[in-house]
């Protein structure tokens, strides 16, 4: 365990970071496919196929469009698609990734209304509902299912069901959620959400895929911002042959075929499944080492989990000394929490060993640390 790196030698074993997530070998491989013409036949079935299967996965009757691009893209993808310059637009800021909605929308201009809770806490669909009755003509509601930065799991379906009720668009930063957390587009009534292809996806980052509600069409009609590398418009044109609008990024949509094919495999209620039981098993471990869940309980994300260290043990100095005496890659804080939590993922390709092995390096850290101050 504790032997120095070799000059140059690649320091991280177990990447546990939540996002870039490791990637499944088979992922690898099929990224070593030859490139194709992008607008031949035997391509354009290879992605309305691959569509298809992702309109499955979102639990859709709508379109699923895939994007070269990142999860921040979402964010602006949602608001020129969905609003009207002086629509009102709730956005639900318990993270730092809220928090990054809310700069996005600002610079649009976007008629913001922002309620913001304590970061760890979660938001209820009560409030939401109270927000929604006394807040009038709110146009559209936008808020992260998963908080990556906190590790909290907002109740999507709840929320879904009030904003449903009120007559508004909801728009769900899904980055961090989509393919690992349980998600029923249509039947809670999700009407865009976007997810990054490097996290549950176990592929590469550079990839927003976007779900697009049966009854958003209509709501992207009547759009008026602006748009053209983000119209979802042309993204639906396309794909009715399966094109994209610009030229693919086709290693990138081969190594999501690969893992679309594992999590078939594997079955996607399973996958939900096995995430939620490895968060529970590592959030029971790491408490009983004495850390403390940042997550408000009966919250907390089955994709990252932020802890709190023990009184006396720095957050970032725990970050850096498991990777550089234990090979092992987790997330400090970010934004007001750096320094504070620390956060490990267990997305996609994730095994409980994983989980173990970040277990035993803490426990190691903290007698470690423990015994340096009582010496
Ligand atoms: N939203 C959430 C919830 C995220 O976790 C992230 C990245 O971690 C993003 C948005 C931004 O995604 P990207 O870094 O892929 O642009």
């Amino acid at each position: 365990m504790f032997r120095e790196r070799a000059e140059g030698e690649l320091s991280i074993r177990n990447l546990r970071i939540a996002g870039p997530t490791p990637l499944p070998p088979e992922v690898i491989a099929a990224m070593q496919r030859p490139m194709v013409p992008h607008r031949g036949a035997w391509f354009r079935r290879f992605v309305k196929q691959l569509l298809g299967r992702l309109r499955v996965l979102h639990r859709t009757d709508g379109e699923v469009f895939v994007l070269p691009g990142t999860g921040s893209a979402g964010w602006e993808i949602a608001i020129v698609n969905l609003l009207v310059p002086g629509d009102r637009v709730l956005l639900l800021v318990n993270g730092d990734f809220g928090e990054r909605w809310r700069r996005v929308a600002e610079r649009f201009g976007v008629e913001l209304i922002v309620r913001t809770i304590p970061y760890g806490q979660a938001f209820k669909a009560e409030q939401v509902a109270h927000w929604l009755e006394e807040l009038p003509k709110v146009r559209a509601v936008f808020v992260v299912y998963n908080e990556t930065s906190t590790g909290v799991t907002n109740p999507l379906p709840e929320i879904a069901a009030v904003v449903r009720a009120a007559g508004a668009v909801l728009a769900v930063d899904g980055v961090s959620a989509v393919g690992g957390l349980p998600l029923e587009m249509d039947a809670w009534g999700v009407d865009l959400i976007f997810s990054g292809s490097q996290k549950a996806w176990m592929c590469p980052p550079g990839l927003v895929i976007v779900g697009v509600g049966p009854r958003t069409w209509e709501v992207i009609e009547r759009a008026s911002y602006p748009r053209a590398f983000w119209d979802l418009r042309e993204y639906r044109a396309a794909a009715r042959s399966g094109d994209l609008p610009s030229t693919a990024p086709i290693t990138h949509l081969y190594a999501l075929e690969a893992a679309v094919d594992l999590i078939e495999g594997e079955g996607l209620e399973n996958v939900w499944r096995r995430h939620q039981e490895l968060a529970a098993w590592f959030r029971t471990a790491a408490t009983e080492l004495g850390f403390r869940c940042f997550a408000e309980p009966g919250y907390e994300s089955a994709t990252v989990t932020a802890l709190e260290p023990p009184p006396g043990i720095p957050a970032d100095e725990l970050v850096t000394r498991l990777e550089e005496r234990h090979g092992i890659a987790v997330n400090g804080g970010q934004g007001g929490l750096k320094g504070k939590i620390i956060r490990v993922g267990h997305v996609g390709w994730v095994r409980r060993s994983d989980l173990e092995d970040v277990i035993q390096a803490l426990a190691l850290e903290l007698e470690a640390s423990f015994s340096s101050k009582s010496a």
